[in-house]
């Protein structure tokens, strides 16, 4: 048995549903389950809708829903011959007219609270799975519309509500069992689920993916693959430097770092049920089905490369904090660590002297009144716009002459380096450069670390690096 995701763009028309009913045909021996997310654009305007009528603009809220229903309804009229549209059309106006009534009740009270946005949200993976469903139903798949709804529980923490794990695995075993013993392909809505009492709720936007991951797990799959509409995961951001390769196979935790540095990749927290399961993840294209993808898994056998990818978070500030007598009292670093939690900012970097702490933190996070807040007890002074750039790589473990190797790049590329970090992660050297200064640090980067025949020039210490507890025994 296993899983498949498609992403908004994946489902966004006919033509694109029609790709992926093709693709999961090439697939129905192994039992798919299929997990859709709402139409590409479908979630925004459903809360759009909900923002004109809290504001008490009926009339818009209803036109914006007028305009979804079309969208629907012809994406269903070109995918499904006549009775079969017709067959389908009764479920879709009542899922319409539900969805007016609900605009018309914020309109009326001019409050949309996250319980009632949930349930509006929910319409576009209700609406999208059931077009899906009725279009495989069509091409020769027979399918069953499940309702994510019945098999999903959650908190009810609406609008990112917490999965109940136990619970979800007991609902899903249930329902799906026994449509994949009649070889049926069951097709749900990612991203919404119910409270136990049954009350609509979302876990959060982009979802959809962390759905299919609990599906997945819930249900041992044998792999979960998320269809969206780029060839996989690459070596560094293609806009930027166009050396940039696909990568075939990448580590759960080489995953989560780039993410955390900046690569726009799929969130590998979302995939965390999957993968303490072992369950590999595959990343695909739905406009090129035939393309390798890239497998993300919890351990990926080592290979001579030492470097997986490389990524450039822009948006960067340097925060430096000196003690307001040329040193740092007791205590300070916890202080200033305290400003920036409360601030709800992120600290990326930290590095500390005797005189001064400088942190890189998201600019946006970096706010006046957290500046006024250190201000009180520190001088402080910022340099706005930097990127932090992470080479990453499980290979990095132990490796000498690496960091040499990167910062000689970086220095050949005539780019000056601000901050460096390296140890935290043993799988991740990051530094601080110039914003504007990305695109060439990172080209050359890529350049010298990705071209064949650069590996051998590294020397690998065969010697694990031992850990000890804060009494010097070995963990
Ligand atoms: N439709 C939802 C969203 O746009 C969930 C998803 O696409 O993953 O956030
Ligand atoms: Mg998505």
């Amino acid at each position: 048995m296993i899983v498949m995701k498609f992403g908004g763009t994946s489902v966004e028309d006919s033509a694109a549903i029609e790709r992926v009913a093709e693709i999961v045909r090439s697939r129905a021996a192994e039992d798919p389950v299929v997990v859709v997310s709402a139409m590409a654009r479908v979630t925004d305007q459903l809360l759009a809708a909900g923002k004109a009528a809290a504001d008490g603009d009926r009339d818009r809220a209803l036109e914006l829903a007028a305009a979804l229903r079309q969208r629907h309804l012809s994406a269903a009229s070109e995918l499904l011959p006549g009775t079969h549209f017709f067959n389908l059309q009764p479920a879709l106006e009542s899922n319409f007219k539900l969805l007016q009534d609900l605009l018309s009740g914020v309109a009326t009270l001019h409050e949309l609270s996250p319980r009632s946005t949930d349930c509006l949200l929910s319409f576009g993976e209700l609406l999208s799975s059931d077009i899906v469903s009725a279009a495989f139903a069509v091409r020769g798949l027979a399918s069953a519309r499940v309702d994510s709804r019945e098999c999903l529980l959650t908190d009810a923490s609406y609008t990112k509500a917490t999965p109940l794990f136990d619970e979800t695995a007991t609902r899903l075993q249930a329902r799906l069992r026994p449509l994949l013993a009649q070889h049926l392909v069951p097709v749900m809505g990612g991203f919404i689920g119910a409270t136990v009492e049954g009350v609509p709720t979302t876990i959060g936007r982009g979802g959809s993916d962390y759905s299919a991951s609990i599906f997945g797990a819930a249900l041992n799959a044998e792999r979960i693959e998320i269809w969206t509409d780029v060839p996989g995961m690459m070596t560094t951001d293609p806009n930027l430097c166009p050396e940039a390769r696909l990568i075939e196979e990448i580590s759960f935790e080489e995953a989560a770092e780039l993410a955390s540095f900046g690569a726009k990749v799929l969130h590998p927290a979302t995939l965390l049920p999957a993968i303490e399961k072992s369950i590999p993840v595959l990343v695909l294209n739905s406009r090129d089905a035939a393309g390798l993808g890239t497998c993300i898994r919890a351990h990926v056998p080592g290979n001579h490369h030492p470097v997986r990818a490389i990524a450039a978070k822009r948006h960067t500030t340097i925060v430096n904090v000196a003690g307001e007598r040329g040193e740092i009292p007791r205590g300070f670093l916890r202080e200033v660590l305290a400003v920036f939690d409360r601030h709800q900012c992120q600290v990326d970097i930290v590095a500390s002297s005797q005189v001064r702490i400088t942190l890189a933190v998201e600019s946006d996070t970096a706010g006046p009144q957290l500046l006024a807040d250190l201000e009180r007890f520190a001088q402080v002074t910022c340099e706005p716009r930097q990127a932090i750039v992470s080479v990453v790589g499980e290979n990095l473990r132990g490796r000498q002459g690496i960091a040499a190797s990167i910062f000689g790049s970086v220095a050949a590329a005539g780019v000056n380096v601000r901050m460096i970090s390296q140890g935290a992660s043993e799988i991740n050297v990051s530094f601080v450069i110039r914003e504007d200064d990305v695109p060439a640090a990172v080209r050359r980067l890529h350049h010298d670390l990705f071209s064949d025949g650069e590996v051998a020039s590294y020397v690998s210490t065969d010697e694990p690096t031992v850990e000890v507890n804060a009494h010097g025994a070995k963990i």
